[in-house]
């Protein structure tokens, strides 16, 4: 199998990269499950644009501003510049933001940003819609339930991807690479991202040296509800806070004042945070209430948060809902250039969460995630199409290693409470160099070759907190 283009990834990156390729490039998407198990389809809140030219500044000083010191400035510029182009290419292209009678488009405001600039569909739906969208319109064929376990490179050229589909290892060859496998989720205990999403690739690039940035920067999403018994948590959409919802205690005393003057508006390091040590000192359960809503406005502008919670026992807007911070997105990640190259490999190509393109800083910008994807996609697909493809004469040399041996699923749970128990909110020397340890050891015991990569990430992400001695941004030293 040889291709131009494969595509490891069916989320908004990976998919708006295959809409932005020709019909005649030979592509391939592969995609380790169902389609819609990606963070993508959860996305709840918005996507950030630029309003209008004059708001572009204004954005950038926003995203700048929450990534504390540590964007990459040229990124953010190139990220909101960029922003009124692809949102209008995607209503162009037929998608529907959630409008007022007359057609006006209707936006939402998030914490940290200095006016209301985050579009929305279905409600709160607007990572569904986007997704079942971009599905959609992709005219290029999609490999399902193909999980990829390997990068074939010839010295510093891509040649193509190893894939276990159907229990058999294939090689599909390509001239160009692109990786769009988003995040980190399955390495926490508790987290809000699709059961897709657990850091494989960011693996296979330390095994082959491929730099990974940031990787410490994870970013923890303060309102989620970790009552339920699945490893993917309950978020409740920051949009909640920025239309009136309240952080509350048992007494409904909103405590986030005592912390910061910006209160439920603060950004979301220092939400979840807060939340973290009132709850720590106080021992006392923290609730979002919602009671500022009238009911209507509520069911029609959150139909979804509504019907999930009402599954779950809760009478929203009239209840409140315990909550907690979880893992919500990975900041860091493969080190790219603005057009999407990955510097060290000929042909390979890393966007969307799976990326640094240093956009986020220290801390992402509510709702920046989905805009990043569309405009680095877009940036990715015109590179591939302007750079020229080498083919690769191989063979390779093969990895044999199982993917899975008993004992791996007892040790990935162990990683996902070393990890939220010592590499999450608030992180000391001690806990760090504690799950350093525990993972090194494991390492060195039989695994297979999927936790080994998950475990690769995990180490990478535990060395770079170590090695960042001061707090900044998601990064919160507490020695
Ligand atoms: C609950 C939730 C709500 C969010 N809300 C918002 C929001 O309102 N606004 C916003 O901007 N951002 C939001 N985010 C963040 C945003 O959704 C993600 O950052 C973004 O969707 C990532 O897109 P992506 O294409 O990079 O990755 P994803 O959409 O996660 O897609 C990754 C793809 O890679 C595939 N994959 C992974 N590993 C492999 C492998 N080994 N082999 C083959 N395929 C693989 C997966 O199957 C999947 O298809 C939210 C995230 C979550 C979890």
């Amino acid at each position: 199998m040889h291709y131009d283009v494969v595509i490891i990834g069916a989320g908004i990156a990976g998919l708006y990269t295959a809409i932005n390729l020709p019909r005649d490039k030979k592509v391939l998407i592969v995609n380790k499950a169902h389609p819609w198990e990606c963070n993508t389809f959860y996305a709840q809140g918005g996507v950030t644009t630029a309003k209008d030219d004059s708001d572009i500044p204004v954005h950038i000083d926003d995203t700048l501003t929450a990534g504390a010191g540590l964007c990459n400035k040229e990124a953010v510029e190139v990220l909101s510049q960029n922003s009124q182009e692809v949102i209008q290419d995607l209503i162009n292209r037929g998608f529907e933001f959630d409008a007022d009678a007359n057609g006006e488009l209707l936006y939402t405001q998030e914490a940290a940003h200095s006016q209301k600039r985050i579009l929305h569909a279905g409600g709160d739906a607007t990572g569904r819609y986007l997704h079942h969208f971009l599905l959609e319109k992709n005219p290029h064929p999609m490999l399902e339930k193909a999980t990829v376990i390997d990068l074939l490179l010839e010295g510093d050229q891509i040649c193509g991807i190893v894939v276990m589909h159907r229990g058999e290892r294939k090689e599909i060859m390509a001239d160009s690479v692109v990786i769009a496998s988003g995040g980190v989720g399955a390495l926490f205990e508790y987290h809000t991202n699709a059961s897709s999403i657990s850091g494989e690739l960011h693996g296979i690039c330390l095994e082959k040296g491929i730099e990974l940035e940031n990787m410490e920067m994870l970013q923890f999403h303060p309102t989620v509800y970790v009552d339920n018994s699945t490893a993917q948590k309950q978020l409740l959409t920051e949009a909640l806070r920025g239309e009136g919802a309240q952080v509350v205690d048992d007494l409904d005393y909103r405590f986030l004042f005592d912390y910061d003057e910006r209160g439920e508006m603060a950004p979301r390091d220092i939400v979840s945070r807060a939340i973290f040590d009132y709850a720590q000192k106080t021992k006392k359960q923290v609730y979002l209430s919602f009671k500022s809503f009238d009911y209507d406005y509520f069911k029609h502008r959150f139909p979804n948060i509504e019907n999930r919670f009402a599954d779950l026992g809760f009478n929203l807007p009239k209840d409140k809902v315990p909550i907690s911070p979880a893992f919500h997105y990975a900041i860091g990640g493969i080190k790219t250039d603005l057009q999407g190259h990955v510097p060290s490999v000929k042909g390979l190509y890393a966007i969307g969460e799976v990326a640094s393109t240093g956009v986020h800083g220290a801390n992402r910008l509510a709702s920046n995630s989905l805009l990043e994807g569309l405009v680095f996609a877009k940036r990715a697909a015109a590179a591939i199409i302007h750079d020229v493809g080498t083919q690769c004469s191989g063979p390779f040399v093969k990895n044999n290693e199982t993917l899975y041996i008993e004992g791996d699923k007892e040790k990935k749970e162990q990683l996902r409470r070393i990890m939220w128990d010592n590499v999450s909110i608030v992180r000391t020397t001690e806990g760090l160099e504690g799950a350093l340890a525990a993972i090194d050891t494991m390492l060195k015991s039989s695994i297979g070759r999927l936790l080994k990569l998950r475990l690769l990430t995990a180490q990478k992400i535990v060395r770079s907190a170590l090695e960042r001695k001061e707090s900044v941004g998601v990064h919160y030293r507490q020695d």
